[in-house]
């Protein structure tokens, strides 16, 4: 069982900034910007690329809750970057697809 599923059951506290019946975000516990919150489904799916089409609407729907999220902490106006790491070479160490919100700084690019 993956550490955000435990978040999900409510074994293990999360700074959660939003919930929904599909979704929840949370602050990173180890944050590369000054605001870095992670936003995940439910559903146990591992990356993106283990999203199968009826995953469409809900891959939508994390992509909304995103900009939602980056709006109430205050943002959205300067600019943010979302983000999601895909296996070995993408850097994804959780197997639970999760959006990476990040801002409040300037990012770079190309990304490390
Ligand atoms: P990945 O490297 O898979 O793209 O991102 C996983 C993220 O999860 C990392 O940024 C890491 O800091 C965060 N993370 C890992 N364990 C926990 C945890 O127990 N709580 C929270 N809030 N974040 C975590």
């Amino acid at each position: 069982m993956t550490i955000f599923q435990q978040i999900i059951d409510g074994n293990i506290p999360a700074d959660k900034v939003f919930e929904d019946e599909r979704a929840i975000a949370f602050r990173d516990i180890q944050p590369q910007a000054p605001i870095h919150i992670l936003v995940i489904p439910k559903k146990p799916i591992v990356s993106l690329a283990d999203a199968s089409e009826e995953d469409r609407d809900l891959m939508g729907h994390l992509m909304l809750v995103a900009a939602q999220v980056a709006r109430s902490e205050g943002i959205d106006e300067a600019g943010y970057r979302v983000v999601t790491n895909i296996g070995r070479e993408g850097g994804q160490s959780v197997d639970h697809i999760h959006l990476h919100v990040l801002g409040g700084r300037q990012m770079g690019w190309p990304p490390g």
